[in-house]
């Protein structure tokens, strides 16, 4: 659809994933001209991009789909409780076509640049093609784990075999049948990837840095019968989601973690350990968290699960973290992946003891040896939360780029607004609600949010919004004292801004990504902002800015 000679619309989405989809389907819903543009050749951004072999859901697949259409929940049979991503970018494509969205997205746009223009109160958007649309307003949809990073490796250029980032893995898949492959990291995706593959290579070769904790996710079919019943519980489970801070069906045991024995924290620990998903996880006691000492014990129960389940003790006790407790960052689910290293074909590098030195023509050389390899797969994840603002040359009032004022971390007003970025939206932005919950769940919420607002704008005769400077500073100090609380910000994470690839984000500054109140606190704040006419937000007519401000947000509790 790219080449259409249409310049101008009210509303560009940048980005055709979970969000961008669901933010057309509102906006066409209300007669609104708008359009998507996708860097991508196809929609569903994350389901679009990752097609790794494992590459799944951590969430509940019936907790991830979308929740707006009664319809959509009552044809759509997801096959597995925690689906794969050829399913799930079936289904958003299903999505895409059964309410006619596709005619409004241009994929292969990539879009490079957007300044806003004081003069005119407009959005100038570059496409790499070299097209540049105008609007009035501009909505991220852009992903939080969408720009993925590589290592900086000498020699990288030189390798003759085959590698890729998997978030690039081949589109037509790669031949591993008897292949000697290396898979660098033991992240999230590593984990499903290594355990997916290990049974189809010829040789497979794990370099870890640093090791995750992990616990099985206990998949498995969902029965015809079991999707009636569901569907018959729909409502009741998307509710259980709004309750719950992490927006999934699991629920925090509420006795507190000190007030039981030791036997019976195990007892539910062994539970647990069995249930699937993120039950090991959120329905634990809640100082887990929070309390060192709770966190070292159940830290030190998963130890011993992954010693129980590897058969070579010192590779046990490579696979187990010592830098960081369990749950601090989002925990990867995994199935067998302790298992493959009792394989005979499975070998794991220490990268702590023998770090990576280069690539050659050949392989990986370590300080202390050499390797030959077919095809390296780099599991190196993503420049997370801020990665995609930062590969967009954004530029607000006077010139200011977004890149530099969020230099050191970015800054928000509930997550969904910049200061001196007026009329550009982010749905599921950085300190939003969705980072640290089932995303979704989190991305309906914000996308109705900013709809709700544009709707506003609309019946006021508002042309013009812009977070106050105070609003912002209070919702980013907010968010920042809310980790003071939390074990995670002491863990080398995406949630505090941690990636050795990216220049600057190496350990040392905490970036405060995410939002750690719960989903039900964050939709309580930014419902109660609307309630209050936008609370924090400068609102004008037209061209001119009123010089009136609107009243602070000293009332919102936050
Ligand atoms: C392997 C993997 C598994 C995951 N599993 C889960 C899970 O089980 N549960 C969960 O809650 N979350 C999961 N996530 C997080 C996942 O990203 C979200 O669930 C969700 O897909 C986010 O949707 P989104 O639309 O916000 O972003 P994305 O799906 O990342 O889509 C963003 C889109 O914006 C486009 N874009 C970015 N920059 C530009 C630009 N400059 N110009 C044009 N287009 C641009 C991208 O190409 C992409 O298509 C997973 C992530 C990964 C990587």
């Amino acid at each position: 659809m790219s080449g259409t000679a249409k310049t101008h619309y009210e509303v560009i989405v940048i980005g055709a994933g979970v969000c961008g989809i669901y933010q057309i389907k509102r906006l066409v819903d209300l007669g609104i001209d708008a359009v998507v543009l996708e860097g991508a050749a196809g929609l569903g951004g994350t389901w679009y991009s990752n097609r790794y072999p494992g590459a799944r859901f951590d969430s509940e697949s019936y907790t991830y789909g979308y929740s707006f259409s009664r319809e959509l929940l009552e044809e759509w049979h997801w096959k597995e409780r925690f689906s794969g991503q050829p399913e799930n970018l079936r289904y958003l494509n299903h999505v895409a076509d059964k309410f006619d969205l596709r005619r409004h997205m241009q994929f292969d746009s990539k879009v490079t640049a957007a300044h806003y223009d004081e003069e005119e109160n407009l959005w100038r958007v570059s496409i790499a093609d070299g097209r540049e649309l105008t609007c009035r307003f501009m909505i991220m949809g852009l992903g939080l784990l969408s720009i993925p990073t590589l290592p900086r490796l000498e020699g990288m250029d030189k390798f003759k075999g085959r590698s890729f980032h998997t978030f690039y893995w081949p589109h037509e898949g790669v031949e591993l049948a008897g292949k000697k492959v290396a898979v660098i990291g033991t992240g999230a995706t590593a984990i499903q990837v290594i355990a997916e593959i290990a049974d189809k290579v010829g040789q497979l070769t794990v370099f870890q840095r640093r090791p995750n904790w992990s616990a099985p996710l206990n998949n498995g079919p969902i029965s015809q019968a079991e999707m009636a019943d569901i569907r018959a519980r729909y409502d009741e489970i998307f509710a259980t989601c709004a309750r719950t801070p992490g927006g999934f069906e699991h629920e925090p045991d509420r006795r507190g973690f000190w007030e039981v024995s030791r036997e019976e924290r195990v007892k539910l620990w062994d539970h647990l350990y069995d249930q699937p998903g993120f039950a090991i996880w959120l329905r634990n006691f809640r100082e887990i968290f929070t309390d060192e000492v709770a966190n070292a014990e159940f830290s030190d129960y998963i130890a011993d699960r992954i010693r129980r389940r590897v058969k070579d003790p010192a590779t046990a006790e490579k696979l187990i973290p010592r830098d960081h407790g369990f749950g601090v960052q989002r925990v990867p689910m995994e199935t067998r992946y302790f298992e493959v290293y009792n394989r005979d074909n499975v070998n794991l590098v220490d990268l702590s003891e023998t770090p990576l030195v280069s690539v050659t023509e050949s392989g990986l050389r370590t300080t202390v040896a050499d390797y030959d390899f077919d095809i390296i797969v780099y599991a190196t994840g993503f420049d997370a939360i801020t990665g995609a603002y930062d590969h967009i040359d954004i530029r607000g009032v006077g010139g200011e780029t977004l890149r530099d004022k969020w230099n050191d971390g970015p800054s928000t007003y509930l997550g969904m607004m910049v200061h001196g970025f007026p009329n550009m939206l982010m749905p599921a932005g950085p300190q939003s609600g969705s980072a640290s919950t089932n995303y979704p769940r989190g991305i309906e919420t914000g996308v109705n949010w900013c709809t709700d607002f544009l709707e506003y704008l609309r019946s006021h005769g508002h042309e013009r919004a812009d977070a106050s400077a105070m609003a912002e500073r209070r919702w980013t100090d907010h968010v920042t004292k809310m980790y003071a609380i939390m074990l995670m910000r002491k863990a080398k994470s995406w949630f505090t801004g941690y990636n050795s690839n990216v220049p600057g984000h190496e350990a040392g500054r905490v970036r405060y990504f995410v939002y750690n109140g719960g989903s039900p606190k964050y939709v309580a704040t930014i419902n109660e902002v609307a309630a209050k006419g936008y609370e924090g937000i400068e609102l004008s007519g037209g061209r001119m800015v009123s010089a009136a401000r609107t009243a602070m947000p000293q009332d919102v509790r936050i």
